[in-house]
């Protein structure tokens, strides 16, 4: 049975390398926990402690007050397994968060879909994290490639606002997202952290590089990592039907353990859930949740549909 989770240490990140980009020994280390062991990261890096599986449905900026009462009502009525084996966290569109709060059952979670660097003030159409919390809304998802590339979501430096592929050549990718998440939890509020490559990156062999970079803008500004779930979305897969072979996220998510452990410490890599998301659906979740180091999906289109209690019950085992 999969048991809540408890980091027993924590340590910072160090802080010695600039922001955005990687020392040399963490380079060499994300090489070697691929290559150098002679294993797969999977046999490498095996996970050590329970980690309960957690499925997130993002329903991006989609759906009216009927669709809602639509989904709500599916929900409602699947039967999932116990919240001992899983947690599951539905995120609306922010308008509708106070009508799923009330009309959503209880045992599954809510969260946003952004939210604001600090406190809130005057700053036009954004959501604090102090608004969440105050709406009972536990969760937030953060860093989401749609926010990152279409909504430029990305780096201030010096004051000016860098286009994405000067920041992609500068290597400043994260601090916004760090500044966010870092507020978020210390608003009390639990984080899904989302990080990914391009295609055009994926091809350049640059996927742990980026996804490093992004896992570590988060790492030099938050102390704990006890409320964040990293999930692993490759930008090439995200609505495009195009899914990621088990292998693929398997690697990346054995990766991520892997900077972890080396960056941050072993028990927060054991610990730190890693979700994978990208087109994910009720025929392919079962072989991906499969993999030693994924720890359950993050669901974009498929969330709006009955099908999504199929994923949550995949009967994916529980990781140990
Ligand atoms: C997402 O929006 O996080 C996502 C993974 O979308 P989709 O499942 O539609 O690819």
């Amino acid at each position: 049975m999969g048991a809540h989770l408890h980091v027993a240490c924590q340590s910072g990140a160090p802080k010695a390398a600039k922001i955005g980009t990687l020392s040399s020994k963490e380079m060499l280390f994300f090489s070697e926990s691929v290559y150098v062991a002679g294993h797969s990261p999977s046999q490498s890096r095996r996970p050590t402690m329970s980690r309960k599986l957690i499925v997130g449905g993002n329903w991006k900026c989609n759906g009216t007050q009927d669709d809602v009462k639509r989904i709500v009502e599916f929900l409602n009525k699947a039967e999932v397994p116990c919240t001992n084996h899983i947690e599951v966290v539905i995120a609306p569109p922010a308008p509708f968060l106070p009508i799923l709060r009330s009309t959503l059952r209880s045992d599954f979670n809510l969260a946003a879909q952004n939210c604001w660097t600090g406190k809130g003030g005057a700053f036009t159409g954004e959501i604090s994290a102090e608004m969440l919390m105050n709406l009972n809304v536990p969760w937030v998802i953060l860093g989401h490639s749609e926010r990152r590339t279409l909504l430029g979501e990305s780096d201030e430096v010096n004051g000016r606002v860098f286009p994405q592929q000067v920041l992609l050549s500068m290597h400043l990718w994260c601090p916004m997202v760090a500044e966010k998440v870092a507020y978020a939890l210390s608003q009390g509020m639990k984080v899904i952290l989302c990080c990914g490559e391009t295609l055009e990156q994926r091809e350049k062999n640059e996927t742990t590089m980026v996804v490093a970079r992004q896992i570590k803008a988060v790492a030099d500004k938050i102390q704990s990592w006890n409320n964040v779930v990293i999930a692993y979305e490759p930008i090439w897969a995200i609505g495009t039907g195009k899914v990621a072979t088990p292998q693929q996220a398997q690697e990346v998510h054995a990766n991520i353990r892997a900077w972890l452990s080396q960056n941050v410490g072993e028990a927060v890599a054991q610990a730190v859930r890693i979700q994978y998301g990208g087109s994910v659906t009720a025929a392919n979740c079962k072989e991906i949740g499969s993999q030693p180091d994924v720890d359950g999906f993050l669901v974009g289109g498929a969330s709006l549909k009955p099908e999504f209690a199929d994923i949550l019950n995949a009967r994916i085992s529980i990781r140990h």
